[in-house]
This record gives structure tokens, sequence and C-alpha cells, in this order.
């Protein structure tokens, strides 16, 4: 492609989106094979879940093939009211998206017009700041504290400002720190009415285990501001192939306004299927969590002997300052088909992210990283 047919085309789009930022998907394996000539890859830059999905999930798509001729249900019915059965809250109130960050999308489509404040973290999921950007919402990013944490203060102030919209991921992602119980109830407090508070809980089965970790949902019923709480599939249940998650609203009408801009089938049949199989066996989620738990304070343990920095996680990764740029190191561990995540926003650039796999791919990752530390790379 020539630069001046380029910029012609920068010319037509919307303002908004050429200077958005590319999401960072990082590496496939097959890209680490072919480019490092590494034969065992380590998927550990994604949180997927190393224990996959419910058995029940393989039968019920085993039966879907004799059936893709036909459209899948617009309404998510059956998903929606097995979440509605569970969670309580009623199936209208429930939005389904092609991924939490479907909905994500529809919420910045729905709601902000350029010029809108929006609140979010810094570091955070990076859609959390590229939504409202794309829709020409001014992004106001909040800073961690020196330990890593939520700066629950700056939060309390910034939302007494009256942003359209607040984005809280809880727990984080990157860094895996949480919004307790009792610092949860301070942002309530602080929050004006015209606010839309967005939770961000795609870690929320892991965080059960975090002691108080607060529940959202019963704080948030009868608070006088609009709310959605985000959770999904991809983590826990093991199903981010098939790009399943959901919101629970604080009313019906809310999730009207999301219908309007959501492309009509944006969840496919055999996401709804799978979805509703693995949501059956809650067993399974359940006991793939608590390995993970498990496996991720003996992956702590491990490497808080090397000479690093971690957050106390809440989720299923860690995040790690390597005290030196991630680049080079990043690279050594790819050579060994390591494939975590390099972090690149200014100020992280000593930050990766490692998801806990499985304890063979754990072990694999802190001797790679013990050894490339020593080495002086
Ligand atoms: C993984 C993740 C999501 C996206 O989940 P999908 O349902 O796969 O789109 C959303 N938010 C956060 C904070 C995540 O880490």
């Amino acid at each position: 492609m020539n630069a001046p047919a380029l910029h012609a085309i920068h010319i037509l789009a919307r303002p908004e989106v050429p200077p958005l930022p590319p999401y960072n998907a990082g590496l496939s394996s097959e890209a680490v094979r072919a480019r490092y000539g590494a034969t065992e890859i380590a998927r550990l830059a994604s949180n997927e879940n190393p224990f996959g999905a419910s058995p029940a999930v393989a039968r019920a798509l085993a039966g879907l093939a004799l059936h893709v001729g036909t459209y899948p249900d617009a309404q998510c019915t059956a998903l929606r009211a097995a979440i509605a059965a569970r969670t309580g809250v009623p199936a209208e109130a429930i939005a389904v998206g092609n991924g939490s960050e479907d909905i994500l999308q529809m919420l910045c489509q729905a709601f902000l017009s350029p010029g809108d404040r929006v609140l979010a973290q810094r570091p955070a999921f990076g859609l959390h700041e590229i939504y409202p950007r794309m829709m020409g919402a001014r992004v106001e990013l909040l800073e961690l504290t020196p330990a890593l944490g939520f700066d629950v203060d700056a939060w309390c102030q910034a939302l007494a400002r009256g942003p359209k919209i607040a984005m809280l991921a809880n727990p984080s992602n990157p860094v895996g720190c949480m919004f307790s119980a009792g610092d949860f109830a301070r942002l309530l407090d602080a929050t004006p009415q015209q606010t839309l508070l967005v939770v961000d809980e795609a870690y929320y089965e892991y965080a059960l285990h975090a002691e108080g970790y607060p529940d959202v949902l019963a704080l948030l019923r009868g608070r006088p501001m609009p709310w959605i709480v985000l959770r999904t599939f991809s983590k826990a249940w093991g199903l981010a192939g098939l790009r399943v998650g959901y919101g629970l609203a604080s009313d019906a009408a809310l999730v009207q306004l999301l219908d309007r801009v959501r492309t009509p089938f944006n969840v496919n049949q055999a996401a709804q299927a799978a979805a509703l199989a693995a949501w059956g066996d809650v067993g399974f989620m359940q006991r793939g969590v608590a390995e993970t738990v498990r496996l991720r304070g003996v992956l702590a343990q491990r490497l808080a002997t090397l000479p690093v920095r971690m957050a106390p996680s809440a989720a299923n990764f860690l995040f790690i300052d390597i005290g030196r740029p991630n680049g080079p190191v990043n690279e050594a561990l790819l050579a060994r088909g390591l494939i975590v995540k390099p972090w690149k926003e200014p100020g992280f650039e000593h930050f990766i992210r490692v998801s806990v796999g499985t304890e063979a791919d754990n072990a694999r990752f802190a001797d790679a990283l013990a050894g490339i530390l020593e080495g002086g790379q």
C-alpha cells in the first residue's frame, strides 16, 4: 500500500478511528512455533483456562452440526433464563454478548457521545479505554498506588465529578488487585445518580476465593445509579474460543438500549449451546478454579524467591515487575516456547503478566524466568 492512499482513506474515516491503538492480542502458538522454532508451547498470555470446558460442552456441540442452517435465538432465551435462575437477576435485565467485550462495545455505542467523560484505571483491560475513545469520549485514567493496589480515595474523588460511565474491573486485569467490600461501598457512596457504573467481573469465579471480595450485586441493589455487572464464559468456564459474556443490569430498560445497538444475532448457536451446557456443570468449573487458585499460590511462592515484585492476585494470573525492560526477557521466554504478556504501556515496561497454567507449564515458566534473570539478560 502506498502512503498517499493510506492518507486519503484516513481522511474518510471518523476522526476518532485512526489514532486508536490496535488491541494487543499477542502471538498465536503457530506464530511462536514458526518464528522461534519452539516445539513445546505454553500459552500463558491470555488468561485462558488450562482445564478447558466441562465435557458436557463437547456433547452439546456434537449435536449441532445438523442444525447450522437456522439462525440462532436472537434473544438467547434459554441461556438468559438459566443465568437469571442462578443469579436472581430477572432475565429482562440480562444482556448476552459475543464475549463480554461485545457488551462493553454496546455500552459505549449506546451511551457515549463525543466529549463525554469516562473514568477507568491504568493499567487496565485495553478495551475499557479503546471503546470509549472510539466514540469520541474523553477517558480519565486513574493510577495505581505504589503498592500496586487501587487508589480508593482517587476513585471516590473522580466518581464524585460525575463521569458518564465508570469502568471498574474487580479484580483488575492485569494487576489482580481488588476493591474489598468496604472499598466498594465507599465507591458507591461517592457515585452520583447520573453515572453508569460498569463493573467488569471477568474473574469473578476466581475472586470468590479471595477474602473480602464483595458481593457486588448485593451492594448495588437499591442504589439509585444505573449499573451493569459484566461476567464471562471465557475464563473460569473455559469457553474463550466460543465468545460468550453476560451483563447483569440494574433494569430492563438498560438492556433494551443495548438491544438497539447490538448486531441482532450476536451470540451464535454453538456459543449459546456451549454456555448453557457449561453453566449446567458448576462442579467442573469450581474444581478447575480451585486448582488454579492453588497453583497460583505455588507459582507465587516460587517467584518470591526471584528478584521480582508482585501484587497479590485475586484472579488467574500474576503481574510481575521483573525490574528491567520486559522486551528482551519476553524474547528469551518466547525462544523457549513460553508465551506471556509483556506490558507495553508507559511506566509498566518492566512488567509481564503470566496466566496460571498447568502445574508443568507454570514450573517451566518459573525455571525459565529464573535462568533468564540470573543470566543478566
Ligand atoms: C478477559 C476479559 C474480558 C473479556 O472477556 P470476553 O468475554 O472473552 O470478551 C473482559 N474484561 C476483562 C477485565 C478481561 O480480563
